[in-house]
């Protein structure tokens, strides 16, 4: 039988293992399966060639019992609303896990950027803000880049919604340029994130960071940060993967050849320094971590069943379906989930956002610093349970994430 890939049942899924082990009421469990709000927006772009073309966005809004809506904005072809609805329900469980005081929320909008020039972009994002403006604001709903959106992506939409507020409002998005209010270090964040709670797993594995070799696949925002950071502690990242080819180097990857290439060609094809194979051959290769950060659902029971790791670390948010996180376990892998292991990027866009409120940037090390005690301390929150407990990882990252959120939602009242 195929197995069932909608993101926001798997999330569901998920959510209802933990809960069940919580005992949770059945009015929480109800409320919390679901968004607290789903806005879907049609709205024109005119092209650079004179045509007007209609864009679908959404933007939803999981839970805000913590403090305001956070969450990434994302272009792809393939974005649709039970995508979003998954991605925005994982951002309120990764801010709980972290213990930041904000909710979950995600966006994103059918398009593909490759086919859209700068203007077009530009136009595109300005119109999609205007669109969403009445349900974001610094004190209600911050966006982020995810997916193919960055820093420029989150200036046009501070420009867009400060021109409606006739005030600079830039603490309604972060992940802006650091001249626009942007902090140190959240570009990098995601990536440093995920490599902090690697080498935090891997002492407990009593594996040695020095040699030790890494797949990963993805080499976009979260993946070459999570490659170049893994670098620093002496890991050899043997095998990286993009969507147009799979790269091999039992020596390690050259990283600096590498970004050379990507920054020119935008891929990894065409790569001279390394073997190529198939891109679907990454998790069957022999190395010690597997590092998933491309996107959802690539990690199906298939491909599960190959991975010879030991550790595999989620950069990117879903990427085994639950049939492979089963085979995973039966295989005794160690997963660190998305939900802890990508947290750095939220956490750190968190920072940004008390920067804003206070006027003030802080230095790149003081932000790093902070960084690498707050991913510390939820790695070894979440261990702490999952040994207490008897649960994976993931399910006890999940049971820290509900337990918060529901304190919260009850104190309330
Ligand atoms: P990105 O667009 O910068 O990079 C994505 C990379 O994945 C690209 O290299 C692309 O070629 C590759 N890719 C896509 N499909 C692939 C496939 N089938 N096989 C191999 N490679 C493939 O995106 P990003 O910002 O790095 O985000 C990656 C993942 O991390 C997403 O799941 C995103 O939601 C998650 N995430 C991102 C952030 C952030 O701060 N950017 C934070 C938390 C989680």
């Amino acid at each position: 039988m195929a197995e069932d890939l909608n993101p926001f049942r798997i999330a569901q899924m998920q959510f209802d293992n933990a809960a069940e082990k919580l005992k949770i009421e059945p009015w929480l469990r109800e409320l919390l399966r679901l968004p607290d709000r789903s806005v879907s927006v049609d709205f024109p772009v005119r092209m650079d060639n004179g045509d007007v073309q209609i864009f679908t966005g959404y933007r939803v809004q999981h839970n805000n019992s913590r403090g305001p809506y956070k969450g990434g904005i994302r272009y792809r072809p393939e974005v649709n609303l039970d995508e979003v609805r998954a991605l925005a329900s994982w951002m309120t469980w990764k801010c709980a896990v972290a213990d930041l005081p904000c909710g979950g929320a995600k966006g994103g909008v059918i398009c593909d950027p490759k086919k859209l020039s700068l203007s077009e972009l530009e136009r595109m994002t300005r119109r999609f803000t205007y669109e969403i403006r009445d349900i974001i604001g610094p004190e209600q709903d911050i966006p982020a880049p995810d997916m193919n959106s960055d820093g420029r992506v989150m200036a046009w939409m501070a420009d867009t919604y400060s021109m409606g507020r006739r005030q600079g409002s830039f603490g309604v998005v972060t992940g802006k340029p650091l001249f626009l209010g942007g902090s140190q270090g959240r570009v990098e964040a995601t990536g440093r994130g995920v490599a902090i709670v690697t080498l935090q797993a891997m002492k407990e594995l009593k594996m040695k960071p020095k040699g030790a070799t890494a797949l990963i696949q993805g080499y976009g925002n979260v993946g070459s940060y999570t490659a170049r950071c893994l670098t620093e502690s002496g890991v050899k990242v043997t095998g990286i993967s993009d969507v147009t080819t799979c790269i091999f180097d039992k020596r390690g990857i050259d990283l600096k050849a590498l970004d050379a290439h990507v920054a020119e060609k935008n891929c990894l094809e065409g790569f001279k320094g390394s073997q190529h194979l198939e891109k679907e051959a990454l998790f069957s290769l022999k190395a010690d971590l597997l590092l998933p950060a491309a996107r959802e659902n690539q990690l199906a029971a298939a491909k599960a069943v190959a991975v010879q790791a030991r550790l595999l670390v989620e950069g990117a948010n879903g990427p085994p379906t639950p049939a492979a996180d089963a085979i995973l376990a039966e295989k005794k892998v160690f997963v660190v989930p998305d939900i802890l292991a990508n947290a750095g990027g939220v956490t750190v866009s968190y920072y940004e956002w008390v920067q804003n409120i206070q006027r003030e940037q802080c230095p790149y090390d003081r932000v790093r610093g902070k960084l690498e005690e707050k991913m510390a301390s939820a790695y070894a929150a979440v261990k702490d349970v999952a040994r207490k407990e008897k649960v994976d990882m993931r399910t006890a990252a999940y049971m820290i994430a509900i337990g918060r959120v529901c304190e919260s939602t009850k104190t309330r009242g």
